[in-house]
């Protein structure tokens, strides 16, 4: 019989959004009547740019002609979109890099997943708590992470807490690490790391030789100036970074798939042995055997997000959330609650009151104001005691739960 991967075995199972739909179900039998408002979700609501839609249809027609068809691509994805990027996030930003150091794929989640494949199962990796938990499921299945504590943490992975105590920037460890995942905008927090705080674990990584993995998904929410929306706008980083982008939130490409990774040339790891290897190279090859590349099509819509109406629309519907996450921001703190996040990023993290756990007041919320919420103790250990909010949702409903809020709690 087949030998399954036991990694496999010690990952619990999905609690978290199961549990919240059961949790839901519960409340909607007992009271059928409420009207409730979902703020739980990660997911985008508004409609792709119309420039996206008519970039869409254009490649539709040209699949339909033997002359324009396309069939396989470039497994790291087409020129055409890879300059739009080059130009639009990075040499907008004074970032010079070279084509081949892009790679298209067809989301972030897909890439931070499998990054692990051209990484050795004993490296040390470091995850900041509360996060998205792919990073560490990914590493579960890869063998990085040991056995699963009563206290909810992996023994081979280093936490670090970002709390409202340390103003949710993770401290530079003490000791060294070989990876380290950082995500900013921060998902679930949504709080950002400034120029300061990014440069520190870059110099924390070029003094260590620790590869950091960012994830900039929500780079396009940035609108403090001080925040950097890529590490390559820290010296040094081409030396110790990857950074995966996505589609999804910026133009909500969630159901289109799109998104690309950037291994820098000048990026080494090592063989046990000593001897540097460059992962550029690696990751391209690896691509090529697993990855078949991202539809035409979606590279096309893709590339109609760099046009002076695509950034336009775009700009507008990143505003409209932002404008919600304001909103909810301002009047959840007149309410008198610890509120965090909201401003460069479409998520605001609630400090829960008079000490609640996050489950009790995810369970307060429901019943006294029919909001579902997502508790911070599904994103990590230290997420208890806080509750996520999401602002991707219509203003009717924004203000609507606001209100509620305000006269129920
Ligand atoms: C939504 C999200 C992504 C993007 O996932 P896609 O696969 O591109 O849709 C990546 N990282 C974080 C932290 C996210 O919240």
């Amino acid at each position: 019989m087949a030998l399954i991967n036991e990694n496999f075995l010690k990952l619990p199972g999905s609690y978290l959004f199961s549990e919240i739909a059961q949790r839901v179900k519960n409340f909607q039998e007992e009271q059928p009547q409420a009207k409730l408002i979902r703020l739980g979700i990660g997911d985008v609501t508004r409609p792709l740019p119309n420039a996206c839609i008519e970039a869409m249809h254009h490649a539709v027609d040209e699949m339909a002609n033997s002359e324009t068809f396309h069939g396989y691509g470039p497994e790291q994805g087409y020129n055409f979109l890879i300059e739009a990027i080059l130009r639009n996030d990075f040499l907008a930003y004074g970032i010079k890099l070279s084509p081949s150091e892009i790679f298209i794929n067809d989301g972030a989640k897909s890439d931070t997943g499998n990054i692990g494949d051209i990484l050795r199962t004993d490296n040390i990796v470091g995850v900041t708590d509360p996060i998205y938990p792919v990073y560490i499921d990914s590493n579960v299945m890869g063998g990085r992470a040991g056995k699963l504590q009563a206290d909810g943490q992996w023994n081979n992975i280093c936490y670090l807490p970002c709390t409202a105590e340390n103003n949710f920037t993770p401290q530079i460890p003490n000791h060294k690490i070989d990876i380290v995942y950082l995500c900013s905008p921060n998902n679930p927090t949504g709080t950002v790391l400034n120029r300061k705080e990014l440069k520190k674990w870059v110099d924390y990584a070029l003094e260590n030789n620790t590869l950091i993995l960012f994830d900039a998904a929500y780079e396009a929410f940035i609108r403090e100036e001080d925040i950097p929306h890529s590490i390559y706008e820290i010296k040094g980083a081409k030396k110790c970074a990857i950074e995966f982008r996505s589609f999804s939130k910026t133009a909500g490409f969630t159901g289109v798939r799109c998104g690309y990774t950037v291994i820098p040339k000048e990026l080494y790891a090592t063989t046990i042995e000593g001897q540097t290897i460059a992962l550029n190279p690696i990751w391209s090859r690896r691509q090529c055997t697993k990855f078949n590349g991202t539809s035409y099509i979606t590279q096309r819509a893709a590339e109609a997000i760099y046009t002076p109406a695509g950034k336009k629309q775009v700009r507008q519907n990143i505003d409209f959330y932002l404008e919600n996450a304001r909103i909810m921001r301002e009047s959840l703190i007149q309410t008198g609650l610890s509120v965090y996040g909201g401003v460069n990023s479409p998520y605001i993290w609630l400090k829960t009151p008079d000490r609640m756990t996050s489950w009790e007041f995810f369970e307060t919320l429901l019943n006294q104001t029919h909001i579902v919420s997502t508790p911070g103790s599904g994103f990590g250990p230290h997420g208890e005691g806080y509750l996520r909010l999401s602002a991707f949702g219509s203003r009717e409903n924004c203000l609507e739960a606001m209100q509620r809020i305000k006269r129920n709690l």
